[in-house]
């Protein structure tokens, strides 16, 4: 089997609610997504999605997809698919970073590797060890009134698990945490995300007045040796997500024993053949993970969700529906959610179609 053909379609995913706000004054209400398609000389297809969370969340630019792909696709025509670690060495050749370009070819080549195989991705990473996936919801920065009616509507849908942003003044957050904790159940799971927004002495003195509420810290503050320090000298497990880009980071991490746990985002480390090894590593080092993505729709969300399911639960601290967030759904197939967990099919490949007639016309196509 070889590549022949690599097409790159754009949309826009227009975010459900009214913004998609976190700390730094970054707020959304639309994201980018890229959606490549391999055909092969055999007439398969294998489809792959990245959707970065706005330019300036984590190192990667939807604006930049058309360039990084220029240079990756001479690299990967004429390459079998199928054979993940030689086509992600193929592109490592032909382009230094940028692994969320290289994650949309990745998962892409996976979708083609399970329908060659006419099994689920999932099997091919280990096999169905979570069946129906515990999902997080996050709860965008807003005022008070707002937060207090997003959590409400999502712990009525179902939903247990709550990613919570946090990012106003220090104290602010602190009154708002208390505030929202007073409906708090006791099965819920609670994170509060801080996306980098605190200095270390600010997320000490928060963590020490908020000491009794059960909740983790998400990536508090923007650098790795402070969050270490938070995770150290606080009150609360910190879950690391920013600061953690590559393997060695998580080697680091685990080595200095510096997070109770870890968002996985599947783009950020180049797509599945990274992730899995990422995800056997923590789960092997008793670190649960949220594996996800920054943004996306059907294909994105199948494509973390088969890695996911191939996690066993005791590893796998939750996952999220992206596609859910969108008023626009790009794909068809993408995995079922309902009461606050998810469930995959067992078609092959990723087991999602893109809808074209969304997609539109390619935005540019290898060879021209
Ligand atoms: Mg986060």
């Amino acid at each position: 089997m070889r590549i022949e053909r690599l097409t790159l379609y754009t949309a826009e995913l227009h975010y459900a609610g009214a913004a998609y706000a976190f700390a730094g004054g970054r707020s959304y209400r639309a994201f980018t997504s890229s959606v490549v398609t391999l055909t092969t000389d055999d007439g398969r297809q294998g489809f792959g999605e990245v959707c970065p969370c706005g330019p300036n969340y984590m190192p990667a630019f939807a604006g930049g997809m058309p360039s990084c792909l220029e240079q990756l696709a001479p690299a990967v025509l004429g390459a079998d698919p199928r054979q993940t670690l030689a086509i992600n060495a193929r592109m490592d050749q032909a382009l230094c970073g940028h692994a969320y370009a290289k994650a949309a070819i990745d998962l892409a080549c996976w979708d083609l590797l399970g329908k060659s195989a006419g099994v689920p991705v999932y099997i091919l990473l280990g096999g169905l060890l979570s069946d129906a996936m515990p999902l997080h919801r996050i709860v965008p920065l807003a005022d008070a009134d707002s937060m207090t009616r997003d959590l409400a509507g999502f712990r009525a849908d179902g939903f247990r698990h709550f990613q919570i942003k946090l990012g106003h003044a220090m104290a602010d957050d602190g009154a708002l945490l208390r505030e929202l904790a007073v409906a708090k159940q006791p099965d819920e799971i609670w994170v509060g995300d801080v996306n980098g927004a605190w200095r270390r002495d600010e997320a000490l003195r928060f963590s020490r007045s908020l000491a009794d509420l059960d909740i983790y810290l998400e990536q508090p503050c923007a650098s790795y040796e402070a969050c270490r320090s938070v995770r150290r000298l606080g009150c609360h497990p910190v879950k690391l997500d920013e600061s953690i880009n590559s393997l060695a980071d998580v080697r680091r991490a685990l080595e200095d024993d510096a997070m109770d746990a870890m968002s996985l985002k599947v783009s950020k480390f180049g797509g599945l053949t990274r992730s899995r090894v990422i995800r056997d590593l923590c789960v092997d080092a008793g670190i649960p993970l949220t594996i996800e993505d920054a943004w996306g729709s059907g294909i994105a969300t199948a494509a973390y969700a088969h890695l996911a399911a191939s996690t066993p639960p005791s590893g796998l601290l939750n996952t999220t529906d992206l596609h859910g967030y969108n008023t626009v759904q790009l794909a068809t197939g993408a995995p079922q959610v309902s009461d606050g967990r998810m469930v995959l099919s067992d078609r092959a490949g990723l087991g999602v179609e893109p809808d074209f007639s969304v997609l539109g016309q390619p935005v540019r196509q290898w060879p021209a």
